[in-house]
């Protein structure tokens, strides 16, 4: 075993670094994603040992395995205790069947999961090295939000958020807009593909290496370790402790990052029958494992699930990665992932928009249970296939919900008839002065600004 684990480039062209780097690189030189060379495993035992564990307990546990030699005990515990301090419900819908609510941080999306801890972990090591980066992401709601919340106020990082004009709520807006200080948020006038089109560009830019960019998007390594921790979280919650135990996993997906941190968990030791994959209408993976081709979609569709409006999940060449393949950054596959075994952890679906509407009315109607549309792609996805599945009747499932419905009043509202309670963390944005810039969807238009500003 080495002293710490080294993160390789998906491309493989690029040399292995350790965490601290890839980190804070957010992409690889060769424009690959970093992977760990090693992934490390729980024994049964340290598993069982988790029920007994408070949700940043085992987010320590789970980000020392992979920081090894590369932070002390005591500054990561600090990290993930600052970083989760709020709740994790484990709502059951009937029987052994469970949402996962991932919606109780600042700007009620899952993304604050990993946005936090990942935002702590930046400001630790660029403090360490007495230096300063800017990040840049583009965001197609929630992502923005998350990153602007967990990194407002740190001094050592600039924040430049992108996001397409018309494809984020007025409240997803306003969660990130009115923040000012180190955050700056541009309307881009095209889709959320575009907006990481021009990301990209800018990080391979020499003109620009002066700003320093980093990715905070979910191709961030620092975005996929914490995205493992509420995986085993609920599994040690809801076990009930038989031998061969296992659990299903239901996870609404758009760059895939999400359903990443889920297959590393079943990496490091959590006993998953099967993770279930749900895309909206943007079914590129769910045809990828049908008929073992690849095509990207674009453009890509306009879903009511917006932050899985996604025709090229960033996130895909991992998994390529993780099945023994190899997929450039453009989404061609130069060596084939092993597709039996994938097919085996594996199943993907993609839900229509009018079928997510009828799953909102249905759950409500059935359980009262109140999603909004990304954690009702992740429903159906479920109910699909345990329909088609029966011996998985019994099953532990979890379908994780990724957002507060009160994120979407419009849709909840027209749909059930009813307003969805605000968290605290929503209220009172209609108040707030909004400040942003808006650009063309133009490259030499967006690096003019961002020389003319830093
Ligand atoms: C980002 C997001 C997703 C998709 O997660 P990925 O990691 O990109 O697959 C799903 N639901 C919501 C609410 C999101 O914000």
């Amino acid at each position: 075993m080495k002293d710490s684990i080294l993160f390789y480039s998906t491309n493989l062209n690029a040399e292995p670094v350790i965490f601290s780097e890839a980190l804070l690189k957010g992409l690889a030189p060769d424009k690959g994603l970093y992977m760990p060379e090693e992934i490390p495993a729980f024994t049964k035992e340290e598993i069982k040992s988790f029920s007994n564990k408070e949700y940043y307990e085992i987010a320590f546990e789970i980000g020392r395995m992979f920081l090894r030699g590369q932070i002390a005990d005591d500054d990561l515990l600090a990290i993930v205790k600052d970083a989760y301090n709020y709740d994790v419900p484990l709502e059951n819908v009937y029987d052994n069947k469970y949402v996962m609510r991932l919606d109780q941080g600042p700007t009620a999306s899952f993304k604050d999961f990993a946005a936090r801890m990942m935002g702590r972990l930046m400001n630790y090591y660029l403090n360490k090295e007495g230096r300063s980066i800017t990040i840049l992401t583009a965001t197609s709601g929630d992502t923005g939000s998350a990153i602007a919340n967990a990194f407002y106020g740190l001094d050592n990082i600039k924040v430049v958020v992108l996001f397409p004009e018309t494809e984020v709520t007025n409240r997803q807006r306003k969660q990130m807009t009115p923040l000012g200080r180190n955050i700056r948020v541009i309307a881009m006038k095209g889709k959320f593909d575009d907006c990481q089109a021009l990301v990209k560009e800018a990080f391979t830019d020499p003109d620009l290496d002066y700003l320093k960019l980093s990715s905070a998007n979910s191709i961030n390594i620092g975005r996929l370790v914490p995205q493992i921790v509420y995986y085993f979280y609920s599994f040690a919650k809801l076990r009930s402790g038989e031998n061969n135990e296992e659990v299903i996993f239901s996870i609404p997906s758009g760059n895939f990052g999400d359903m990443m941190g889920g297959i590393f968990a079943k990496n490091m030791g959590l006993p998953v029958k099967k993770f279930i994959i749900a895309t909206n209408q943007n079914d590129e993976f769910p045809k990828f494992m049908d008929i073992g081709k690849y095509e990207k979609i674009e453009p890509s569709y306009n879903c009511i699930s917006s932050a899985m409006n996604v025709g090229h999940p960033s996130n895909l060449s991992r998994l390529i990665a993780l099945y023994g393949g190899v997929m450039d950054e453009k989404g061609s596959v130069s060596q084939m992932p092993d597709m039996e075994k994938m097919r085996k952890d594996i199943f993907s679906i993609s839900i229509m928009d009018d079928a997510t509407q009828q799953t909102i009315k249905e759950a409500f109607n059935k359980h009262k249970l109140i999603l909004e549309p990304h954690g009702a792609v992740g429903w159906k996805g479920l109910m699909s296939y345990l329909e088609n599945n029966k011996e998985n009747a019994d099953q532990l499932c979890v379908s994780l919900e990724t957002a507060h419905p009160a994120k979407f009043p419009e849709k909840i509202n027209e749909l059930l008839g009813l307003d969805p309670d605000l968290p605290d963390s929503l209220k009172g944005l209609d108040e707030k002065e909004e400040q942003f810039d808006k650009l063309d969807n133009d490259y030499l238009e967006f690096k003019a600004y961002l020389k003319e500003r830093y």
